[in-house]
C-alpha cells in the first residue's frame, strides 16, 4: 500500500544514492553515540552500563503482507518490535540499524514510506538510526532492524530470574493485535472477492492499531524503575502469552500458576473475538504480537504493584514439579501448552 503515487525508478539512484537520500535527514542525540552512518561501523560507548542487542529478520510475505499493511507502518512497527527485545531485557534502547532489501517493484517513494515510520518510531523512543545496509533483492521487501541499547548489569532481567512464588504479571491487554489481525484478513478476501466494496472497520481502530502499529513498553521499564522494582524474570509477548511463560518457566527451572480470570483483556478484543467465534481467552494465550512485557517480580513488589492501572498480577511461580497450570473461570485446572492449553487439543 503506498500513499504516494509518484514512482521515481531506484535504479536512475543507484545504492549510494539512495542511502544518501534515505539518511540525510537523521539526527544523532543519544550521547553513547560517537559515530553513526558515513563510515565502515558505527562507534558508540556505554562506559560503565552493558550493552545489549537484539536483531529481527522481517520478510513479506512471511512476516507481512503489504496487502492491507501501509509500508509506513510497516517501518514502524519493524523497529518497534525491535526495540521491544531491548525493553524485555529491562534495558534501555538507545541506537538502531536497519537494512533493506528491495525488489524491482518499489519505487523510491515506496522506500521513502518505510523510513518515514521508522525514524518517527526512532524519534518517539530516542534511538539514534546508526547504519544499516541497502540491497536489491531478488524477490520481496526484506527488513532487518538490530537494535543496541543498555542497562545496568544489576537490573539486566533474564528469561531465567523467575524464583518461586514471585507474582506472575503482564503490562497493557493481551489479543487484541491477533483479533485486528482476523478483520484485516477477513477484509483483505472481501476486497479480493469484489474490489469495489470499501474495507468494513469501523470502530475496530484500537484492535486494528494494536496489529499495525504495536507501542513497545520503554513506559513499563521506566515505571518499574521509577518504582525500585527489579523483576527477576521478563521477556515480551511477541509469540502469545502461553509460550512466553513457558520460556520463562522453562528457562528458570520452574513451575507457574496461570488465572484466566485475570488475563487482562480489552472490552473491544472481547467483543470481536466472539463476533468470530474464537474464545478472547485463546486469543491472548496464542494470538502473539502484543509486545506486552510478561514479567515476574517477588511478593514484597505487590504494595507498589496493585494499583497500577498497566500491569496486572495474572498468577504466580511455583517449584518445578507443579508444571505449567491455568486455573480457568469455572476453576477447572488445565496443563497450559505453547499452544494455549490442553482443552482445545484433545
Ligand atoms: P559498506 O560498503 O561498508 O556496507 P555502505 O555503502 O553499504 O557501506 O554504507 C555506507 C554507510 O551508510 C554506512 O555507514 C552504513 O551503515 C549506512 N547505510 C547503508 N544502508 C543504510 C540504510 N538502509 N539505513 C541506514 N544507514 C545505511
Ligand atoms: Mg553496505
Amino acid at each position: 500500500m503506498f500513499e504516494n503515487t509518484e514512482r521515481t525508478n531506484l535504479d536512475q539512484m543507484g545504492e549510494f544514492g539512495l542511502i544518501e537520500h534515505l539518511t540525510k535527514h537523521v539526527e544523532l542525540n543519544e550521547k553513547s553515540t560517537i559515530k553513526g552512518i558515513g563510515d565502515d561501523a558505527a562507534v558508540l560507548d556505554f562506559s560503565n552500563k552493558k550493552t545489549l542487542i537484539s536483531t529481527d529478520l522481517l520478510l513479506e510475505g512471511i512476516h507481512f503482507d503489504l496487502r492491507y499493511v501501509p509500508l509506513k507502518h510497516l517501518g514502524y512497527k519493524a523497529v518497534q518490535v525491535n526495540l521491544s527485545d531491548i525493553y524485555a531485557m529491562n534495558g534501555i534502547a538507545s541506537q538502531i540499524t536497519f537494512s533493506i532489501g528491495l525488489s524491482s517493484k518499489f519505487p523510491l517513494e515506496a522506500v521513502e514510506e518505510i523510513y518515514e515510520g521508522a525514524l518517527i518510531a526512532c524519534k518517539k523512543f530516542n534511538v539514534d538510526l546508526v547504519g544499516g545496509d541497502t540491497s536489491a533483492s531478488a524477490q520481496g521487501l526484506i527488513i532487518s532492524v538490530t537494535s543496541i541499547g543498555y542497562a545496568d548489569e544489576d537490573r539486566i532481567a533474564y528469561r531465567s530470574g523467575a524464583q518461586e512464588g514471585d507474582l506472575l504479571c503482564v503490562s497493557g491487554d493481551l489479543g487484541a493485535a491477533y483479533v485486528g489481525l482476523q478483520i484485516l484478513e477477513r477484509e483483505k478476501q472481501v476486497f479480493l472477492d469484489n474490489p469495489k466494496i470499501q474495507p468494513d472497520l469501523e470502530g475496530k481502530d484500537y484492535i486494528i492499531e494494536r496489529q499495525l502499529k504495536p507501542e513497545a513498553r520503554k513506559d513499563i521499564v521506566q515505571l518499574l524503575d521509577s518504582l525500585d522494582i527489579k523483576p527477576n524474570a521478563m521477556i515480551d509477548v511477541s509469540d502469545g502469552l502461553a509460550s512466553e511463560i513457558i520460556h520463562i518457566c522453562k528457562q528458570s527451572d520452574k513451575g507457574c500458576k496461570l488465572y484466566e480470570d485475570k488475563i487482562p483483556l480489552d472490552q473491544m478484543t472481547y467483543d470481536t473475538a466472539r463476533e468470530f467465534g474464537l474464545d478472547p481467552t485463546v486469543c491472548a494465550l496464542n494470538g502473539g504480537e502484543d509486545y506486552e512485557l510478561l514479567f515476574t517480580v517477588p511478593q514484597s513488589a505487590y504494595d507498589k504493584l496493585r494499583n497500577l492501572p498497566d500491569i496486572t498480577v495474572i498468577g504466580y511461580i511455583t517449584e518445578p514439579n507443579a508444571g505449567y497450570e491455568m486455573i480457568s473461570k469455572s476453576g477447572n485446572v488445565y496443563p497450559l501448552t505453547a499452544q494455549g492449553w490442553n482443552a482445545f487439543k484433545k
